[in-house]
């Protein structure tokens, strides 16, 4: 965290916005001042110093909020979950708006299995409100991941195959725009709208809540399979030809490690059968636990809510991820990340299973793209904070040569400080189509601490 200035706002001007929201604002000096402006970005090296952060207690206070910060010119962040790699969350100088207080979870109709979600609540709140009532939502991985930046950018959890992206399960949400307006967007109303924000990211308005259709579901049967000596080209392949022909209920994500301390290195596969059924469940992973070399095996019935948790990142190191979807994995693009991996030394792979529910949504249904891919592929290398400069260069050059096999990259996934190309997010019809509702619903570009989508191609 740096110094902050006093705030550069009239305090005048700070005053009226006190006197105008029914939340609160806080203020550089202030006792809650770091933790309200400090986010998950600041492990990747993101500067939380906003001038002031508006913590909203309704959709009427974004649009106070809002309002303020265009007509006093600031720079402004949306922060549900503050877990934007690149920062976008909180920012310098300007305006926060925080949605944590919103954060009620309702289960508003539980025979249409709908579920209303406050955009500040996380998903460890969501699986924890849930569970016990038969119902459960795909997000991602992570308890504290928030439901604003998750739902809005994708949401690739540990069931994208059984119920597609968690933005496939969003069926109305409430908008603040960038005029202040208040809309509620769904198939019916605002459907251009409704269609952009799930996967355009914040860039159309603030979000203040979803209403997700959610799945029936009582456990799921989780684990790990723990694999020895083996050839990696070859598990990967063995792997993926058993999720090319695996029930939707299987996710799993196939994960190669250097031991960390305390952590046995090591190749693992992250196994989520979601479904409650024992016997087809035992059928799905048989041919999982006949690859070759498995050493141990824990999967076994669980509550959804036990899968996520809570990650911790090292402390003191410089973490540098890199992803890209594979829309096939090929033997010979199996064969050079195997490579990769070797090469990489001290960093971890991860391969992350799709097709499936996630596939079978129509490309131009939602803003997100790379439908059509079989996976998604990450690599995380953490260095210590004196490494050598070169280490991020060599990991960039790796990632160069496994380019050919991969398409475009996951957003979420991203710590890229000033976003990243559209074009590497969208295809070209996706981005003149959510260009032409940017200048419809945003042509000043105040939304644009995020993956910013311009309103015209001159910016
Ligand atoms: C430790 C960790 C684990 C993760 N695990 C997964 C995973 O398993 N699966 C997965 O798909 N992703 C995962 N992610 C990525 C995650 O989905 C994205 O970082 C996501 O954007 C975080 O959402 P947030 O609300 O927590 O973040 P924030 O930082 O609050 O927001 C992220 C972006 O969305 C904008 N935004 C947030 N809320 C709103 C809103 N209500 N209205 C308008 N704009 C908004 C912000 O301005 C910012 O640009 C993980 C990230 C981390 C750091």
């Amino acid at each position: 965290m740096t110094t902050v200035d006093p705030s550069p706002i009239h305090p005048d001007a700070v005053a009226d916005l006190k006197q105008s929201l029914a939340g609160s604002v806080v203020l550089p000096g202030d006792p809650e001042y770091e933790s309200a402006a400090t986010v998950y970005g600041t492990v990747y090296g993101a500067t939380a110093a906003p001038a002031l952060v508006a913590q909203v207690s309704d959709a009427d206070d974004v649009g106070v909020a809002v309002a303020f910060a265009r007509s006093h010119g600031l720079e402004l962040s949306v922060r549900s979950g503050g877990h934007s790699g690149s920062g976008f969350s909180t920012n310098v100088g300007g305006v926060v708006i925080d949605l944590r207080r919103l954060n009620s979870v309702e289960i508003i109709d539980p025979v249409r299995r709908l579920v209303r979600i406050g955009a500040g609540a996380t998903w460890g709140q969501v699986a924890a409100t849930l569970d016990g009532s038969g119902l459960a939502l795909s997000s991602g991985d992570t308890t504290s991941v928030g439901v604003g930046g998750l739902s809005l950018g994708g949401g690739i959890g540990w069931m994208v195959r059984t119920c597609g992206l968690a933005l496939d399960s969003v069926v109305e949400a409430t908008i603040v725009t960038a005029g202040s307006e208040v809309l509620r967007v769904s198939a019916d109303e605002h459907p251009e709208l409704f269609w952009a924000i799930r996967g355009g990211g914040g860039n159309f308005g603030v979000v203040t809540s979803f209403t997700f259709h959610a799945r029936s579901l009582s456990r799921v049967f989780s684990g790990t399979l723990q694999f020895g000596d083996a050839d990696l080209a070859e598990l990967l392949a063995g792997w993926r030809d058993v999720m090319r022909a695996a029930p939707d209920e299987l996710n799993t994500t196939f994960l190669a490690m250097p031991a960390f301390p305390g952590m046995p290195g090591g190749v693992q596969v992250l196994v989520c059968f979601a479904g409650d059924d024992a016997v087809a469940a035992e059928a799905a992973l048989a041919p999982l636990r006949d690859l070759p070399g498995l050493t141990s095996d824990d999967v076994a019935a669980h509550p959804y809510v036990d899968l996520l948790e809570e990650a911790h990142p090292p402390e003191g190191m410089t973490i540098i991820g890199h992803n890209a979807f594979a829309r096939e994995l090929t033997d010979e693009a199996l064969g050079d990340l195997a490579s990769m991996y070797a090469e990489l030394g001290g960093s971890v792979l991860m391969i992350r299973s799709l097709g499936g529910a996630f596939s079978r949504v129509p490309n131009d249904a939602t803003a997100f793209g790379f439908r059509d891919s079989e996976a998604l592929i990450i690599s995380v290398a953490f260095l210590p904070p004196d490494g050598p400069a070169e280490a991020g260069s060599r990991v960039r050059d790796l990632w160069q040569h496994v380019s050919p096999h991969l398409q475009g990259t996951y957003a979420g996934f991203s710590s890229a400080p000033g976003g990243e190309e559209p074009a590497l997010l969208y295809s070209p019809d996706t981005l003149s189509r959510l260009m032409s509702l940017k200048r419809t619903y945003d042509p000043e570009n105040l939304f644009r601490r995020n993956h910013n989508i311009p309103p015209d191609l001159a910016r």
